[in-house]
Formats: structure tokens, C-alpha cells, sequence
């Protein structure tokens, strides 16, 4: 082959993967960018097959001057740069299987026509008379040239994207045979060389040209570069913006281990693992003990401290195992392969000993001992079980007095199988939608008003009847389930109260929130989007927090109460007198009610202690400036004690049980209730939507 054609096909093997590489950006819909994609892609070809013609001409060594008409010329390239737009527009994209084979027509033929034009317009004399095979031959050779070459990039798209590159070479590659090998044709038919001369007055001498096509292939190969630059750029911010959105959500942000969502991703793909090798796993989970007692004695800022202690220790202790926080003061560890009992036993004897050495915190010395359970796979259970019989193990070890690592057993589930089963249940019955939410009313003290209602969740199991949340919420709490059920929570309730809105009943609605919710990264998120999708002023919305877990968790706790807060959304503290709340601490909390917890308006008429507790708590609230409501209020004599002790809302069976929120609506539209009570007017009054 003769370097001149060599040349030529380097030449055009540069436009071409130009013209393809601008061309794989192309979408299906047609938008701005497509057509900017889609433009440059012709004229990185259209400059091609121009730059090839003039080196294919200036390899003739013709006996007399060429030059190139300014005005023809630039018209043949306008044509040439329509139909490699109209060829790529076609088959760039391919929506249906013929698509490729009429692009590549368009192409051949864009090859072929501006071949000849290009010829043509050199006008020489006497004249040319074409030979039939040059453009006879040179239009099958070029479609079904093209037709590979657009056959092998778009299937290149399709593979992954590190095949894609080389694909797109070959297909450069064929696309550049199928120019040169046609153009070379359709030149060799013309008989430039039996002419005799042609004309130059205000022609641009072919040396010019050639010198303006060499500076042409230049710019291409620049072209190429700083494309390919820009798109490793992009390509490299992406992965690094999509790994550190990853690791954010996938760690826990008190001790930065991976969290329970990315253990169960790597067990799974550990199962996995053993199935293919017959291996065996290990799976040690770890619970402090007594840390609720640390928390409360020496503060929750020493307890983060001491969990973030606990959590380098596992983190060198299990090396190179994998160790994940699974809640609150629970860790776990994962063996991954050759698990024997006598290994999972020495990793945990030796956490035992680590985590009991005393550690310096703040200047005081803190101790804490754990209790350990063991389960391997597959002798211990399946995939699904592991964890559960993991926690069983834990327990059993914990009730024989802790500081101990304990095997499982079968024997320490009887009656899990039933829980198991519940668990199961459950999951069907989000995904069915089995469960409903039903609302308490909460009465305004002073007129006996409602004013709200508290929205409480309920399940009616097919076979089982109802069960109760007291039942099912805390199992979806340790089976990482509570987050789903949280987020239909929000939902559900953000729908209802529009609902009731777009009937004229202006509802305050509350739902509980759990620890595991608030740990949750995209809680606020959430919220807020509920209640922007529905329209919702935040003040309609309360979220009730138990004091012992707004107690628990402290850095989380405040962090989500402030953003909540901010969010113009109230809280609650649940649950009132149950826990050890510090008075310090609850001043700090965005919080604006406290409901007394029921067990204290229980004994309020028998006990006269209960009674202390009870106005110590209104006082309490008053002089914190939070409202105070009192729930579980069954008597008329608990009713009178309370108001006379200024509480400010009452909530219990005497005034109206949970009820289903079509039953509610009902009540305050037509008075049909259990009781006859007002409705407060402000409750039929139009709200604002949220601010955006
Ligand atoms: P809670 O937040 O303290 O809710 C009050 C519970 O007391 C409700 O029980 C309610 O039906 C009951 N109650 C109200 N008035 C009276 C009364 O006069 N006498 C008696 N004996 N009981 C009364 P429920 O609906 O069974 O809920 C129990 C707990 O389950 C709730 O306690 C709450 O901690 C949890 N829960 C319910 N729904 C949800 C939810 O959507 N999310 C979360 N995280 N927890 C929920
Ligand atoms: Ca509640
Ligand atoms: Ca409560």
C-alpha cells in the first residue's frame, strides 16, 4: 500500500473516531444538545473525506496545476457535512433493525456524491467522462462498509463501558476502508490524468489546500484529545460524587463503621460465597452491657465517647473481618470464610478481654462488659435467620448474667418460629398495604375541644386478627424493618391530613417516631417532601419522640430535633416520667409538649404519689414553657384532677378511642361520635400550604 494511501486512511481514521465519539453522546430524543453532538459528529466526517480527497489528488502527480473553485467546493462540503448528519441521525441511534442499513446508505452515498462533486469541480478540459465502475463500484463498497462500521459501534455502545472504547476504534477503523477505498475509486474513473489542463484564475491553488487540510487533520487530533479529556473528567467526578454519597449514607455517623444496610449487603454476597465453596461463616453480635446505666451515670457525651471507644477496639480486635454497628450499643462481626467454632470462640474471648480494660474518657475511667452470641452458617440456620439466632445466642448469654460469649442453641428460639413467621407477615402486609392508620383525638383541656389527633398504627392480620403495635413496631425495630414501615408512616399520614383538608377539616396530626427512624439519614428529607407533595403547612404536623429515646442518643437526637424544628414541624416528647430525663438537656431540645406517660394518669385518683408526679410534671412544663398533655385518660375522676392541675390537652378512652380516619371525619362533620364534643372552629379553617 503506498504511504500516500496510508496517509489518507490515517486521516480519515482520526475524523472518524472524532465523529464517533461525539456521535456515542447521542440520545434518542431529540434535544439541543443531541443536534450539537450530532453537527460536530458530521463535521469531523465531512472534514475527513474533504482532507482525504485533496491527499488522494496531490498523490496523482498530475502533469499540469489544479485549484479549487472557493464557491463549489464549499458547496460540495455543505452537502457532504448534510449527509454524514443525516447518516449518523439515522443510524447513530438505531431505534429499529433497518435504521443501520439506511444511515449507511446515506453515508455511502454522502461518500460518493462529494467524491464526484469534489472531482467535478475541479472542472478540467476538455471534460471528464466517467467510467461506469468507479461510482458503480465505489456505492456498494461504501454502504456496506459503513454498514459494519455502524454495526460494530452501536453494538459497542451497548456492551460495558470499558469494551466500548475499542469498539469504537474498529469501528473508526472500517469506516475509514469504507471512504478511502470509494473515494480512491471514483478518482481512479474520472481519468484526471488524459486531460489536458484546467482553469486557475481565482482558484485556490491546491497547495494551499493541502496545507489547510494538513492544519485541519491537526485540529482533529485535538478535537479528539480534548474530547476524551472532558469526558474522563466528567467520568471521574461522577464516580467520586457517587462513592462519597455511598460512604455517607451507608455509615454510621457516631462511630463511622458501615451501618446494618451494608452488613446485610456484604452477607448476603458472603452466603454467596460459601455456597460456591462450601466454606463456613461466622457471625459474632455484640451488646454492651449496662450501657443504658453509663449513659445515665456519667452523661450521653461520655456514652458516645465509650461507643466510639468500643468501636476501634472491635475494628482492630476483628481485623481483617468486617465489623458493623447494628444499633444503639449492638455491634457485629462477620467471619468470613473457614468459620470453625474453636475461631469464632477465640475472636470473642479476646473482644471480652478487650472491651473489659478499663478506658480513659474525659478524665474518668469507664468499664463495660458485653455479652456475645455466636452463630454459624449453614449449621445455625439460613441466610435469613443468621442474625435472629445471633441475637438469640446474645440473649441467652445476657440473661446467664453477661460478660460471656454463647453458641446458639435451637433450643433458645422456641417461640421465635413465631416471631419469625410475624416477621414474614409483616413485610407481605407493607408491600399489600394490610396495614391502616387510626386516630386519637386529643381534646384542648380548658373547652373540651378537639384540637388534633394522634395517629396510631394498626394491622389486621388475615389469619391472626389485629395485632398490636406494641406487638409488631418493636420487632421491626430489631429486624431493621422500621425505617420502611416509618416511611409509609409519613406518607400515609401526609396523604390523610390533605385529604381531610380537601373535605374542610383542618386536622393537627402527631405520629410516633422510633430510635431507628431518627437515625435514619434522610428522615428530615423525607418529612419534608411529604408534606411540600401534599400541600401541608409543617405546623399541622407533630412528631412524638419517647423521652427515653430522645434521651438515648443524644449528638443524633439533637441534631434531627433541630432540623426538624427548623422545618416549622413540632415535637412531643412521649412517654413522660419513664425515663431519666436531665433537666439541663430538655432545656436544650426544640421540643413544645410533654405528654405524661399513662401508667402516672392511671393511679392519679388511688395514689397520692401519682398525683405529686403528675402536677411536678405540669409545673415542670410550664416553667419550660412546653405544653403538657396527659394520655390514657379513662375516668371522669382523672379527667377533673388533671385540668384542675392546669394540664393543657387530654387524650384517652373517656373522650374517644383510636378510630379509623373516615370515622373521624365523620364525627366532625356530622357529629355522629362517641361522645358530643366541638370540634375547635380553627380546625375548619384554610391552611396555608408550605413554603416551597
Ligand atoms: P403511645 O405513643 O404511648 O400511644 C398511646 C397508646 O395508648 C395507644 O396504644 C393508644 O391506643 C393507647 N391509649 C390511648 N388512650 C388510652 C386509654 O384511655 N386507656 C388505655 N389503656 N390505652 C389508651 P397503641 O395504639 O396500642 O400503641 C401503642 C404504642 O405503639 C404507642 O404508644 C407507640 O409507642 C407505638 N406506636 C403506635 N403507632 C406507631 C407508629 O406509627 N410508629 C411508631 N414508631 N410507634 C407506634
Ligand atoms: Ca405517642
Ligand atoms: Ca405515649
Amino acid at each position: 500500500m503506498s504511504p500516500m494511501l496510508l496517509a489518507d486512511g490515517l486521516l480519515v481514521f482520526l475524523a472518524a473516531c472524532v465523529a464517533l465519539d461525539l456521535a456515542k453522546r447521542l440520545e434518542m430524543k431529540l434535544s439541543t444538545d443531541t443536534l450539537g453532538w450530532l453537527v460536530g459528529s458530521a463535521l469531523a466526517l465531512a472534514c475527513g473525506l474533504w482532507g482525504a480527497q485533496v491527499l488522494g489528488l496531490s498523490h496523482l502527480k498530475l502533469p499540469y496545476a489544479v485549484g479549487y473553485p472557493a464557491a463549489l467546493t464549499f458547496l460540495v462540503w455543505l452537502a457532504a457535512v448534510a449527509f454524514m448528519a443525516a447518516g449518523m441521525a439515522l443510524a447513530g441511534r438505531p431505534r429499529r433493525p433497518l435504521d443501520t442499513l439506511t444511515g449507511s446508505a446515506v453515508l455511502a452515498a454522502g461518500v460518493v456524491l462529494t467524491e464526484l462533486g469534489f472531482v467535478q469541480a475541479l472542472s478540467p478540459s476538455p471534460g471528464i467522462v466517467w467510467a461506469w465502475w468507479g461510482p458503480g463500484l465505489a456505492f456498494p463498497s461504501a454502504w456496506a462498509g459503513s454498514a459494519l462500521a455502524l454495526w460494530l459501534f452501536t453494538g459497542g455502545q451497548r456492551r460495558v463501558s470499558s469494551a466500548a472504547p475499542a469498539w469504537r476504534a474498529l469501528s473508526a477503523l472500517v469506516l475509514a476502508v469504507s471512504v478511502v477505498g470509494p473515494q480512491s475509486l471514483v478518482l481512479a474513473s474520472a481519468g484526471l490524468a488524459r486531460q489536458t489542463g484546467m482553469p486557475l484564475d481565482g482558484r485556490i491553488a491546491s497547495g494551499t489546500i493541502e496545507a489547510l487540510a494538513s492544519v485541519g487533520s491537526l485540529l482533529l487530533l485535538v478535537m479528539l484529545l480534548v474530547v476524551s479529556y472532558l469526558d474522563s473528567r466528567m467520568k471521574a467526578s461522577l464516580q467520586s460524587a457517587r462513592a462519597e454519597l455511598q460512604s455517607q449514607s451507608l455509615r454510621d455517623p457516631l462511630t463511622e463503621l458501615p451501618n446494618r444496610q451494608i452488613f446485610e449487603g456484604m452477607l448476603a454476597q458472603a452466603f454467596q460465597r460459601a455456597d460456591a465453596t462450601q466454606a463456613k461463616l461466622g457471625l459474632l453480635l455484640i451488646n454492651l452491657d449496662g450501657f443504658k446505666g453509663i449513659n445515665e451515670t456519667l452523661g450521653h457525651r461520655i456514652g458516645d465517647r465509650l461507643l466510639r471507644e468500643v468501636a476501634s477496639r472491635l475494628r482492630a480486635l476483628a481485623q481483617p473481618h468486617m465489623v458493623a454497628r447494628q444499633g444503639a450499643d449492638e455491634f457485629l462481626v462477620l467471619i468470613p470464610n473457614d468459620a470453625d467454632p474453636r475461631v469464632a470462640a477465640e475472636l470473642a474471648s479476646s473482644i471480652l478481654v478487650s472491651l473489659g480494660k478499663p478506658c480513659l474518657l474525659d478524665g474518668r475511667e469507664a468499664s463495660v462488659t458485653c455479652s456475645i452470641g455466636i452463630a454459624l452458617y449453614p449449621d445455625d440456620g439460613g441466610a435469613s435467620a443468621l442474625i435472629a439466632h445471633a441475637d438469640a445466642a446474645m440473649r441467652f448469654a445476657k440473661s446467664s448474667g453477661g460478660a460471656a460469649y454463647c453458641f446458639f442453641e435451637s433450643r433458645m428460639v422456641d417461640g421465635f418460629r413465631d416471631q419469625a413467621e410475624v416477621l414474614r407477615d409483616l413485610r407481605r402486609a407493607l408491600a399489600l398495604g394490610e396495614l391502616e392508620l387510626f386516630y386519637q383525638p386529643k381534646i384542648h383541656a380548658p373547652t373540651g375541644e378537639i384540637t388534633g389527633a394522634e395517629a396510631l398504627m394498626r394491622w389486621q392480620h388475615p389469619r391472626r386478627g389485629m395485632i398490636s403495635p406494641v406487638e409488631f413496631i418493636p420487632l421491626a425495630e430489631r429486624f431493621g424493618l422500621i425505617s420502611q414501615l416509618g416511611n409509609w408512616l409519613i406518607d400515609e399520614v401526609c396523604r390523610q391530613i390533605r385529604a381531610w383538608r380537601d373535605t374542610g377539616l383542618r386536622m393537627r396530626v402527631a405520629i410516633n417516631l422510633s430510635v431507628h427512624q431518627l437515625r435514619q439519614p434522610d428522615l428530615v428529607e423525607r418529612i419534608a417532601k411529604a408534606l411540600h407533595a401534599n400541600e401541608i403547612n409543617p405546623s399541622l404536623l407533630t412528631c412524638e419522640i419517647t423521652e427515653t429515646v430522645a434521651m438515648e442518643d443524644t449528638e443524633t437526637t439533637i441534631r434531627v430535633f433541630h432540623q426538624l424544628a427548623k422545618l416549622g414541624v413540632s415535637i412531643s416528647i412521649d412517654d413522660f416520667g419513664t425515663g431519666h430525663s436531665s433537666l439541663s438537656y430538655l432545656r436544650k431540645l426544640p421540643a413544645s409538649e410533654l405528654k405524661i406517660d399513662r401508667s402516672f394518669v392511671l393511679d392519679l385518683e388511688t395514689s397520692e404519689d401519682a398525683r405529686k408526679v403528675a402536677s411536678a410534671v405540669i409545673n415542670l412544663a410550664k416553667s419550660l414553657d412546653l405544653k403538657v398533655v396527659a394520655e390514657g385518660v379513662e375516668t371522669e375522676g382523672q379527667n377533673r384532677i388533671l385540668r384542675e392541675f392546669g394540664c393543657d390537652q387530654l387524650q384517652g378512652y373517656l373522650f374517644a378511642k383510636p378510630m379509623s380516619a373516615r370515622a373521624l371525619a365523620l364525627w366532625a362533620m356530622d357529629d355522629v361520635g362517641p361522645r358530643t364534643m366541638n370540634f375547635r372552629d380553627s380546625l375548619f379553617k384554610a391552611t396555608r400550604p408550605a413554603e416551597p
